[in-house]
């Protein structure tokens, strides 16, 4: 499989941005090699620049449940951008995609739309201190809430594999404000809210993890943190940038009947456009300017074309059958890698909450990110070079979720697990 041109790209990039990236997992760091430049996409389908096909399952990290280049996606964002790109004042397509958040999710009463889930989370938080007039902020080893500096406190998978917990550039007196549980360990939750609760403003937490590769909350993690924010009077934030209209239309908080006080969406919510929200009861978000003091505020926010990419896909999602489709797709996907992983004897714990899934390369049971550091990395990357070769593109680390599409096939995961079970095989010979 030849990949010069994306082996010349590469060196360009380097000579132009910061490790030849935008995002620093897309540059291979974890599995060694140069990174494959993308050229198009289609379907469960992405094409190189050296004329290479590969089935995905980065789906540009989750926003596209309905695949790359869906045809009402794209017809919907033309037709739009012939009207205008963008005018930093009111359109109706803002309300129709906060009203579509709001049917999906009831907790968030009032929408706040934003660019990025970096954006978002920060926002939420700010928000949370000045509603609780608070400053602490409880968050879940390897949870990744984005890179605002209250939250790159021990984050997951970019921080994880490159090995930095936190980042040089975020203020000690900040980090301070910010304690760092296990995830799932619900009695440390409560000791600490016990010693400190009334300092804490917020506990924000991935209620199903995705940023350690992925890991479900164990029965009773996600309540127990409910009784507990209401007992200490913290908010509780869901961020459900990866799990909202993903693990079901209504996100986490639907699946496991959780109502959060704050909720923080993007990736799907935006279609492969940037759009992200946040949102919450209307006596929280009214605090939020114009209407209240607290400030936040964004050029591009709510931008025409995102929110059409936005609101065309969540309509489509509202086909229960979507979800039907992905759970049984990915549920075999999940049973053919641990076929081939008992054929080859390679071990692999591999987790699941509906379409996303992480094969850890460990025994597992992987339930924290202790247990997933247990995983070996090393094998990981010769695995993915392996997939790489045979047509498949894989999260380029092992602390990632594998994302599938309602554009996957059956066929598509029958060939992905053949290649898998080769590529298991070919890296446990010696
Ligand atoms: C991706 C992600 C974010 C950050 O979103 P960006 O749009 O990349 O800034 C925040 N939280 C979670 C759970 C994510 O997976």
């Amino acid at each position: 499989m030849a990949r010069a041109r994306s082996i010349r790209a590469f060196r360009r990039a380097c000579a132009v941005l910061p490790g030849g990236v935008d995002s620093p997992v897309r540059a291979y760091a974890a599995v060694g090699g140069s990174p494959v430049f993308l050229a198009w996409g289609s379907g469960a389908r992405v094409g190189d620049i050296d004329g290479n096909v590969y089935t995905d399952y980065v789906g540009s990290w989750g926003p596209l449940l309905l695949g790359h280049a869906d045809p009402a996606v794209v017809r919907a964002i033309a037709r739009r951008a012939a009207s205008g790109l963008s005018f930093g004042a009111c359109t109706e397509l803002e309300s129709d995609l906060a009203e579509e958040v709001r049917a999906a999710f009831p907790s968030c009463e009032r929408v706040r739309l934003v660019t990025s889930g970096t954006e978002a989370v920060m926002s939420a938080v700010r928000l949370a201190r000045a509603a609780t007039r608070r400053d602490g902020i409880l968050k879940f080893a390897g949870c990744y809430h984005g890179h605002s500096d209250s939250l790159l406190v021990s984050a997951g998978s970019g921080a994880l594999t490159f090995g930095v917990p936190s980042s040089p550039g975020v203020p000690q007196a900040l980090a301070k404000l910010t304690s760092v549980l296990p995830y799932n360990d619900l009695e440390a939750v409560a000791r600490l809210l016990k010693k400190k609760g009334r300092s804490i403003a917020a506990v924000i937490v991935e209620p199903v993890a995705g940023n350690m590769g992925v890991v479900a909350p164990a029965p009773g993690f996600l309540k127990g943190l409910r009784a507990l924010c209401t007992r200490h009077g913290c908010l509780l934030i869901f961020d459900e940038v990866i799990s909202g209209f993903r693990v079901s239309r209504g996100g986490a908080q639907a699946e496991y009947r959780i109502r959060p006080d704050l909720t923080v969406l993007g990736k799907i919510l935006g279609g492969g456009l940037p759009a992200a929200a946040y949102g919450g009861p209307a006596k929280i978000m009214k605090l939020l300017a114009p209407e209240g003091p607290v400030y936040q505020a964004g050029t591009l926010s709510g931008n025409p074309l995102a929110m059409e990419a936005g609101i065309q896909t969540l309509r489509q999602l509202k086909d229960r059958k979507i979800y039907t489709r992905l759970e049984r797709l990915s549920s075999k996907l999940q049973a053919g890698l641990q076929e081939a992983s008992r054929d080859s004897g390679t071990p692999l714990c591999v987790n699941r909450v509906g379409s996303v899934l992480t094969p850890f390369f460990c025994r597992g049971p992987v339930t924290d990110l202790q247990t997933a550091m247990k995983a070996d990395t090393k094998a990981y990357a010769r695995f993915f070079q392996g997939m790489l070769t045979r047509g498949i593109l894989l999260p380029p680390s092992q602390f990632e979720a594998w994302f599938l599409s309602a554009a996957h096939t059956e066929a598509m995961v029958d060939r992905t697990v053949a290649a898998a079970r080769e590529a298991l095989l070919e890296s446990a010979s010696p």
